[in-house]
């Protein structure tokens, strides 16, 4: 079983930040995950570097197009070191094969004759980089970025869009179709599906004015339209059309991860380039909302951008990693702000989890010189927990439901936490030392089922608990065997005897205010 999932690849006019992160995070907990079920995973990310606007933004710099391109792109690359991104390639529109890989597919839909020359005269927004017909606009404005869009005339090559509005039809509304495009959320994939009924209008595919960009093959002058270019990431990221095997082993993607502003593009004019350039379309586009921060828009002007590394300083990586993407559901829009991000933080993770943890270990510290009580195993507590978390975890995550997932463990949390309440272990040290071992012992077992099912979203933190609490074995390897049969081992995860550690202070509490 293969699984393929993409995030956008971030254009490289702006720096690394919440919007990037939010993407990259869940893109890169869905591929451990799938992992961790036994699945082959490649994972896509990257940065888009052509375009107007990056030609723009070099020269106001004073730079060249390649050296602002290359700086931002590292730029990427660092903030997805720093947030522990597991992506198998990080794709820029600059390289090689890429430009080479793109010329090929222009140069088969020109063959097929889906590719014609003709004058255009239209308002183009050079935020979008996209032409709009006036229907489209409100006010006369730009709908994502609120300015007004110029008139631009020029030849171009146009791509006929137009002659694939009922095939996308079929394709997105029909669950049976053998090529079903799967769109998601259900709000979106109603918006889609309304545009696509009244028809669709060619689109242009080249640009005669710009001239950082890839060349059309065919006539040099033009440069291929930076949304083209960007698109075909996703199929040259996995081999297309040089390493045959790669490509065929991951097309077509499980997955295109992205905000809801480029839904459009995905679903839409790159299934249309597919299907006329005879290649399978993606499976499933899935868009996310916008943040607000604070009930503001983002906006370096305000000041209120979040980047990888505040995130980081404030709560560590696997906090920020787990808060990010938990904060809000997954699909609308939603609200982040600081105060909200260190809330959650206490909550989930200083009280639920990190109370747990150091509870059960305060008590082996004490009573069984930091070793796991030997007893005859009790794991009806991690059965229990487990039963949350099939239910309820397992299925959110496959939906790419991240915040329904971190409240099912939460759940599964609260019911640990509530057994301990009931035991009043303490008390038990005095009256009854059988007990207590079993009462630890059957802590212990839940916490590392918490662990195994908290790894993909804090790999690092989840790693150095499973070690504190006496787990034996290597916990991926062990979270692997555990979701292919889900069968707790018969000694539990953390066998009798096994030497614990003293966790110290894992989640220390944050005070709420500033960053
Ligand atoms: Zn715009």
């Amino acid at each position: 079983m293969k699984f393929y999932i993409t995030t956008p690849i971030y254009y490289v006019n702006d720096i690394p930040h919440i919007g990037h992160s939010y993407t990259t995070i869940a893109a890169d907990i869905m591929a451990r995950w799938k992992k961790l079920n036994g699945f082959d995973v490649f994972f896509l990310t990257g940065t888009d570097e052509h375009g107007a606007k990056i030609a723009a933004a070099a020269k106001e710099k004073g730079k060249t197009p390649q050296e602002l391109v290359d700086e931002t792109s590292a730029q990427f690359k660092e903030a997805w070191k720093l947030l522990n991104i597991s992506y198998d390639r990080f794709i820029r529109t600059t390289d090689a094969d890429h430009i080479s890989a793109t010329q090929n597919i222009i140069d088969i839909l020109f063959q097929k004759g889906l590719i014609f020359k003709k004058t255009y005269e239209a308002l183009y927004c050079v935020g979008c980089e996209r032409f709009y017909p006036e229907k489209d606009l409100i006010d006369g404005l730009c709908p994502f970025h609120k300015t007004k869009p110029v008139l631009q005339s020029e030849e171009n090559y146009f791509f006929k869009l137009s002659s694939f509005s009922d095939a996308l039809h079929d394709m997105i509304t029909n669950p049976a179709h053998k090529e079903h495009i799967e769109i998601q959320p259900e709000e979106r994939r109603n918006e889609i599906i309304g545009k696509l009924k009244l028809g669709l209008e060619d689109v242009s595919f080249s640009r005669a004015a710009i001239d950082w960009g890839i060349p059309v093959p065919f006539d040099k002058k033009q440069t291929v339209y930076v949304w083209v270019d960007a698109l075909t990431n996703y199929i040259t990221g996995i081999g297309y059309p040089k390493d045959e095997q790669l490509f065929k082993k991951y097309w077509p993607a499980d997955v295109h991860l992205m905000a809801k502003d480029i839904l459009w593009f995905h679903s839409v004019i790159w299934p249309a380039m597919l299907l006329g350039a005879g290649i399978p379309v993606p499976k499933k586009v899935y868009s996310h909302g916008f943040f607000t921060i604070n009930g503001e828009k983002m906006s370096k002007s305000l000041g209120n951008v979040i980047s990888p590394q505040e995130l980081v300083d404030k709560f560590g990586v696997d906090a920020a990693r787990y808060l990010t993407v938990t904060l809000i559901a997954f699909g609308p829009d939603g609200d982040i702000s600081w105060d909200a991000l260190t809330n959650k933080y206490n909550v989930d993770l200083a009280n639920n989890l990190g109370n747990l943890i150091s509870r059960a270990l305060k008590l082996a510290e004490k009573n069984f010189d930091l070793k796991v009580p030997n007893v005859k195993p009790d794991l009806e507590l991690a059965e229990k927990t487990a039963k949350i978390l099939n239910e309820d975890f397992a299925p959110a995550m496959d939906g790419l439901y991240l915040h329904k997932a971190a409240e099912a463990l939460q759940r599964a949390l609260t019911e640990i936490n509530r057994r301990i309440e009931f035991d009043a272990p303490w008390k038990l040290a005095k009256t009854d030392l059988q007990k207590l071992s079993s009462c630890i012992f059957s802590y212990l077992q839940a916490t590392d089922l918490i662990l195994i099912h908290l790894l993909a979203f804090m790999p690092a933190l989840a790693e150095k608990i499973w070690t504190i609490t006496g787990a034996s074995g290597n916990i991926s390897e062990t979270a692997k065997k555990y979701f292919a049969d889900k069968t707790i081992p018969q000694n539990g995860f953390s066998p009798s005897g096994a030497q614990l550690q003293s966790p110290g202070v894992l989640f220390p509490r944050i005070q709420n205010g500033g960053k």
